[in-house]
């Protein structure tokens, strides 16, 4: 098992398998992109996948697969299925900005259900095309085409959660119509506070309370909902007459480190701690100088114990909130 000095067991990774993106979002990459790793440096699918199923064997339990944009990366469904196939892992999910999910069920449908991840999570930010714009950084994309899919992922029993940042002038007026999408359908959708990291530290959030403030008065009383399981940093609420659930992952405001339970695997191999920590470990390294498991599993388990007690995004946690680290913005981290 991997348990940090802390006393947390870690049973979650994040694996990003790309920094590369279609998308330019305010909030996570510069409007010029970030300098693209190269293919060299990136692990391979072979690679990823060895070092998953030692984690698994040390206790990981869930994988995420995110990027950069995961669907940019060809072959992702193979690599998922895989994934799937691991001893010990329990769930694999998919987090995408959409834009390209029409390929990829269509390959994933060759390759056998097994192949499609239990669920995915959507980020999308605005419903009006202007906004989408605005803040996608991206003329030729509709909201609409990314919308179509979501009954496709349904009929295939795939949970699907739509994630929205509200960010203050880009998308407050997005909060109500992106709500409503899961008064029809069975989806979950969530509102993420804002988080300081790259060029997001110059844009103003909208705080999980404002938002809560605004669906209640349009929408009636947000009662707890608990059904939806997980030991995530996401609260969720039912709404009268919703089909679907709201969630709220305010990581700013009130923080979740107690009982994080997340470990990131970056798309070089490198396993980062904590989300706003440069902590971590090389693993490509070991792993391309014939390293065995056993090693491996070793570096891994005493890097785990060394995972920082609490996020520094805020003050929250009373420290001094470091605005701005991490230049290359989320992108690079993977959420
Ligand atoms: N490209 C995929 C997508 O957009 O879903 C996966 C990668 S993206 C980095 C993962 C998640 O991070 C998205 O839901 C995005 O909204 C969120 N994110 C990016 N930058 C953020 C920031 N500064 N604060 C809060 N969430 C952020
Ligand atoms: Fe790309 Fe996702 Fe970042 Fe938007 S949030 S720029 S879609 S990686």
């Amino acid at each position: 098992m991997l348990i940090d000095s802390y006393g947390r067991t870690l049973d979650y990774l994040r694996v990003s398998v790309t920094d590369r993106c279609n998308l330019r979002c305010i909030y996570c990459m510069p409007p010029e992109g970030v300098e693209w790793k190269t293919h060299e440096t990136m692990l391979r699918f072979e690679e990823t996948l060895r070092i998953c199923q030692i984690m698994a064997e040390l206790g990981i339990r869930k994988i995420r697969v995110t990027g950069g944009e995961p669907l940019v990366r060809r072959g992702l469904s193979a690599f998922i299925k895989k994934l799937k196939a691991l001893e010990g892992i329990e769930k694999v999910t998919l987090t995408t900005n959409g834009f390209l999910l029409g390929n990829y069920l269509d390959e994933a449908e060759t390759l056998g259900s097994d192949s499609l991840p239990d669920g995915i999570n959507i980020s999308l930010d605005a419903i009006n095309p202007e906004s989408f714009r605005r803040i996608t950084r991206q003329d030729s994309i509709s909201p609409v085409n990314i919308l179509m899919f979501m009954d496709r992922l349904l009929e295939k029993g795939i949970v699907v959660k739509i994630n929205c940042v509200p960010v203050h002038s880009y998308n407050e007026e997005e909060i109500l119509p992106l709500a409503a999408l899961a008064k029809d359908k069975n989806i979950v959708v969530r509102f993420i506070e804002l988080m300081p990291l790259g060029s997001a530290a110059e844009l103003k959030p909208v705080p999980g309370s404002e938002v809560v403030l605004l669906l209640r008065n349009a929408y009636g009383t947000l009662t707890p909902f608990y059904g939806l399981g997980g030991s995530g940093p996401a609260v969720y609420y039912s709404l009268p007459g919703f089909a679907g659930k709201i969630g709220f992952i305010n990581a700013v405001s009130h923080g979740f480190c107690e009982s994080c339970n997340r470990l990131r695997l970056s798309s070089e191999g490198f396993l980062k701690l904590c989300l706003s920590d440069e902590l971590g470990l090389d693993l490509r390294k070991p792993l391309r100088a014939g390293a065995s498991d056993r090693e491996l599993a070793q570096v891994i388990t005493e890097a785990a114990a060394k995972k920082p007690r609490f996020h520094n995004l805020s003050e929250v946690y009373g420290t001094h909130p470091a605005k701005g680290q991490h230049p290359d913005g989320m992108s690079g981290i993977g959420g």
